[in-house]
């Protein structure tokens, strides 16, 4: 059923993002909490299209448990557009993985990966690639369940269009095909790209620190270009105590060339998420 922003009231501020401001609300009648997302559509029409095709989106993954679910979308006199969203209690994985001492275990990162895993597969067999996977893109609640947020920047795949679009998103994360395709394997290959994204997200949740830079580099963009294109794909340290099993599903998503990254449902079947904790 549909929850209009007419029928909430604004308990706080939850977070602000690149576009717009996301406020925590209840419901005015079942008091029921969500997320209400705000973003000024009129200023800039390219925002405007991201947000037109993150709705779209949002639309169509309405079933999916592992994606943050959307219950109305409005578009205001002024332009605006308002969200009302699952509200996800815990927040992003980013803030979360802080609060938790900086780390995850290695149980904890398989409990996300094949959260996330599902999500992708769903999303990549409905032909949407999301191509922002990040920590502060992925939402939890207090039942531990993980699920994607933010298509700010997701596409649905069409075969007519380019699949290379422009610089948008966070490059830190982009794989070496979609920066440089020529110099790895040709043609871009979009789902690839987050499977990449994945692998250096879970990394990064059980490292502590962004995989690609030493703690304390600094990110500027000549750095992470060639962290990314020249580099060797980042591993699991062998000194580290991580799994066998780990350092294969790792192996498995940062190949540099795409077509020998695995797909998100090959990565479903991989050894390592039989460590989940079953509750
Ligand atoms: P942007 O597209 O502008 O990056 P996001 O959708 O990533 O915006 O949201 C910005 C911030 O708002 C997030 O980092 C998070 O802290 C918070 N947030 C977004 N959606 C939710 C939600 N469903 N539940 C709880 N917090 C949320
Ligand atoms: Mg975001």
């Amino acid at each position: 059923s549909e929850v209009s922003c007419e029928d909430v009231d604004r308990l706080g501020v939850l977070g602000h993002g690149n576009s717009g401001v996301v406020y925590q609300v209840r419901h005015k009648t079942t008091s029921q909490v969500y997320a209400l997302k705000v973003v000024h559509g009129h200023s800039d029409p390219l925002v405007c299209r991201q947000l037109l095709r993150e709705t779209d989106i949002l639309r169509r993954t309405a079933d999916c448990p592992y994606i943050v679910k959307c219950y109305g979308i409005e578009e205001k006199p002024s332009g605006d557009i308002a969200m009302v969203m699952e509200y996800m209690d815990l927040g992003t994985l980013d803030s979360l993985c802080k609060d938790l001492g900086g780390t995850l275990s290695e149980e904890k990162v398989a409990h996300v990966a094949r959260q996330v895993l599902n999500g992708l597969s769903y999303l990549h067999a409905n032909k949407i690639v999301h191509r922002d996977i990040k920590p502060s893109n992925l939402l939890v609640n207090k039942n531990l369940e993980v699920k994607i947020g933010d298509f700010g920047v997701s596409k649905i795949m069409c075969p007519t269009l380019d699949a290379r679009n422009s610089f948008v998103g966070t490059c830190a994360y982009m794989s070496p095909d979609r920066l440089d395709p020529e110099a790895h394997g040709g043609d871009y290959d979009a789902y690839a790209g987050d499977i990449w994204s994945l692998g250096l997200t879970v990394l990064e949740l059980y490292l502590g620190h962004f995989p690609l830079l030493q703690p304390g580099q600094r990110p500027d963009w000549p750095t992470l270009m060639d962290a990314i294109c020249f580099a060797d794909p980042p591993r699991l340290p062998e000194e580290d105590g991580a799994s066998k099993e780990f350092r294969s599903f790792i192996q498995c998503c940062l190949q540099k060339e795409a077509s020998k990254r695995w797909t998100a449902s090959q990565l479903l079947s991989h050894p390592f998420l039989a460590k989940v904790l079953k509750p």
